[in-house]
């Protein structure tokens, strides 16, 4: 039986490709390839493997036509166009949950960041200015989780122990969860008018509409913090400039935007604007979150390529 030929195309952790090698696959590791080199090359390939550089789309899926496995090793499927793979019955495998940790972690250091406003301070000690900026006690506040899955529930149990109310909203139903983990399932106006805090956590689909919009700013309390490490699309960011501005919204810290760098003039606002926060999407940025996104990844990938008599 002739060998399995894998393309791999963005930078990846060498367990696989040493695994892969030793399965009996010709492996080609190509983390830089241009996308054209990629486009003439692909149909060579039963097994395409990416991580987020590489964009397989409608045209790449068209002209891989041996292709039987996209492998993703990431979290997401952000990249991959799933209606093109599951119209031409490619598989499609990746490692959800596997930095879940590492994003929470994330979640609740930004959190504290906005709170006691740790960037801002941290820059003027860094010039020399020891001058003591008021922030906002956490203990005691509320915390409205948007999206109650598997980081906004353990985003809850933390804000929980560090003695804050949760309130929790989900499109499916969380009731029973929410209160075996001393949170409140909530409507999303209920969650907007009451939080101190607000915490994205959902996953959007490709033409998902800002769940946090005017309507849902005018709605906030005074003062309220927002906290993005989901995916920017799940707010409108130029009514969010507006009610930063405003000084409606105390702090917005985000480890996400609308495009990546940003390029939009309101973006570039907002990614100046003293009161927002910024991270360059490092929620899965972790040595043992990249290590287990590859062991996932890899594990998903074998059973794949066993299930279709690769290997
Ligand atoms: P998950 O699938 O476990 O949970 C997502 C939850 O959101 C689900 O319960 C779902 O029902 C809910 N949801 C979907 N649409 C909703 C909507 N419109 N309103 C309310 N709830 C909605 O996902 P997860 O693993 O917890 O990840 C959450 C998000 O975090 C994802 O967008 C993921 O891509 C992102 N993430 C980002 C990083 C990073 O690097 N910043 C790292 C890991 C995950």
């Amino acid at each position: 039986m002739p060998s399995v030929k894998v393309l791999i195309t963005d930078p990846i952790n060498e367990i696989l490709i040493k695994t892969l090698k030793e399965k009996g696959a010709e492996v080609d590791y190509r983390p830089e390839i241009e996308r054209k080199e990629l486009l003439d090359i692909i149909e060579n390939y039963q097994v395409l493997v990416v991580r987020s550089r590489t964009k397989v789309d409608k045209d790449v899926i068209e002209r891989g036509k041996n292709l039987k496995i996209v492998a993703r090793a990431g979290i997401g499927l952000d990249n991959i166009d799933t209606d093109e793979t599951d119209k031409r019955g490619i598989k499609v495998v990746y490692a959800p949950g596997a930095s879940t940790d590492s994003a929470v972690e994330l979640t609740i250091g930004l959190m504290i960041a906005a709170a006691r406003k740790m960037h801002a301070a941290m820059n003027l000690a860094k010039s020399g200015i020891f001058k003591k900026l008021e922030g906002v006690e956490l203990a005691g506040k509320t915390i409205g989780i948007i999206g109650y899955g598997r980081i906004g529930t353990k985003v809850g149990i933390i804000a929980n122990a560090m003695g804050m109310r949760v309130l929790a909203y989900d499109v499916v139903d969380i009731r029973e969860k929410a209160e075996k983990l001393n949170a409140k399932a909530v409507t999303l106006d209920e969650l907007v008018k009451e939080s101190d805090v607000i915490s994205l956590h959902v996953t959007v689909g490709k033409n998902a509409k800002p769940i946090l919009d005017r309507d849902k700013f005018e709605k906030m309390k005074n003062n309220v913090i927002i906290v993005n490490t989901s995916r920017a699309v799940s707010v409108d960011g130029k009514a969010l400039l507006e009610y930063i501005k405003s000084g409606k919204i105390l702090a917005y810290a985000t480890d996400v935007f609308w495009n990546e760098p940003p390029k939009e003039e309101w973006e570039l606002e907002l990614l100046k604007h003293e009161r927002v926060i910024v991270t360059p999407h490092i929620g899965a940025q972790t040595k043992e979150a990249q290590q287990r996104v590859a062991e996932i990844t890899l594990q998903n990938l074998l059973a794949a390529m066993k299930e279709l008599g690769m290997i």
